[in-house]
């Protein structure tokens, strides 16, 4: 592949190819040609690989007021063949094997410098419909006409442009098919419990919702040694799958009659868990969670995106008098560059569970069936494959 680039010598001219458009909000999503600009200074033009679909394609898909913007490229989770570079890139170069994240590491900012923080601050996360440092677009429609990027990596295209700071090099051993998934769901799962709550072997977590944040979180439990997973969802078909990222045990949020899910958890856990995570989005469940995690040190780590405005209620006088703490964890905590290599070798280890997270595979041809089987409930993480 990269030597016929070559020999067309696409570098630094615009590239004709196909890409899954949403036009409008909710409809399926049209497969398209449209143009790549090449790289702009800083910047990088990725042959995709593979792509997998993510919830959070599906909610901006859905949106019909801003932030939802059409037409656009959706697609935040793959990995890609770096197809030529723009000026100011040494870190990659073409035939590089990468995985594009919405998530920025300048590598310069105080927060890129600091172990203690994943939030860049020289590229911040933005909901943007450009690039990064341009801001502008890098895809066109044969009507010439402008299409809105998506979280920084419009993968549902088989070629994309991503900056430079959104872009991990990766083995390029590791099957692609595996590996997208670490540029979202799977890292931000895996990496709350090992990076932002750093669980420690013996420990005991509950997970509030077990889609696949929630199934990943207990995989990175798993992984660091706890000894005990609780998983709570109102779907009880969770546990079998549960079982298989190591979840011990199981609270049916339907069912905890006249107790609180916080009460549950405390008695199940003589006093609550060490750890607590809210995976689905509800500052109801950010309070149950916070009730449920024990006195002295227990830490409740917020992952799932609730609407806008939502407010958490604590009293001062608990937040004194329990030692607890309350964590937001976006993007797992992790540092693409850095982190996303070490989860890779976990995986090529047997270490880190990945295989079991694709329940389905499709052709790009196909893309709208994936949108189909993640609505319908039916699929953890369906893989779109470019074969371009
Ligand atoms: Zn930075
Ligand atoms: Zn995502």
């Amino acid at each position: 592949m990269v030597e016929s680039e070559l020999l067309n010598g696409t570098a630094g001219k615009p590239i004709r190819c196909r890409a899954a458009v949403s036009r409008e909000p909710g409809a399926p999503l049209v497969i398209e040609e449209i143009t790549v600009a090449p790289p702009m200074s800083h910047e990088v033009r990725i042959r995709i690989i593979c792509t997998s679909l993510c919830h959070s394609d599906i909610i901006f898909w859905k949106m019909k007021d801003p932030p939802g913007f059409f037409p656009r490229i959706f697609g935040h989770e793959a990995v890609g063949v770096v197809e030529s570079v723009g000026e100011n890139v040494d870190e990659v170069s073409e035939g590089d094997v990468v995985i594009p994240t919405f998530m920025s590491v300048c590598g310069e900012c105080a927060d890129c410098m600091s172990p203690k923080s994943n939030l860049c601050s020289k590229f911040p996360f933005k909901l943007s419909t450009s690039m990064p440092r341009h801001e502008t677009s890098r895809f066109t429609d044969l009507n010439g006409h402008p299409l809105f990027h998506f979280l920084f990596v419009s993968s549902f295209s088989e070629y994309t442009v991503v900056d430079v700071a959104h872009v991990t090099k990766i083995d390029p051993t590791v099957p692609p098919g595996k590996a997208c998934l670490l540029g979202c769901g799977i890292s931000t799962g895996v990496g709350a419990a090992w990076r932002t709550a750093n669980v420690e072997a013996g420990s005991t977590v509950a997970i509030f919702g077990l889609g696949s944040i929630g199934l990943a979180v207990a995989e990175g439990a798993r992984l660091c040694g706890a000894s005990r997973i609780i998983g709570i969802d109102v779907n009880p078909d969770k546990y079998e799958i549960g079982k298989k990222f190591g979840v011990t045990d199981f609270v049916d949020a339907g069912k905890s009659g006249d107790k609180s899910l916080g009460q549950v958890i405390n008695e199940m856990t003589g006093g609550g868990a060490d750890y607590c995570f809210e995976c689905v989005g509800l500052s109801s469940l950010v309070h149950e969670a916070y009730a449920c995690c024990r006195k002295g040190w227990g830490k409740t780590i917020v992952l799932g995106v609730d609407r806008p405005g939502a407010q958490l209620t604590i009293s001062s006088h608990d937040v004194l008098h329990t030692g607890k703490s309350l964590m937001g964890s976006l993007f797992g905590g992790i540092k693409a560059k850095s982190d996303i290599p070490i989860l890779l070798k976990r995986y090529m280890d047997k270490e880190l569970q990945l295989d079991e997270f694709v329940t389905h595979e499709v052709g790009f041809e196909d893309i709208n069936k994936s949108f189909e089987l993640l609505l319908e409930g039916k699929s953890l993480r369906c893989v779109i494959w470019m074969k371009n």
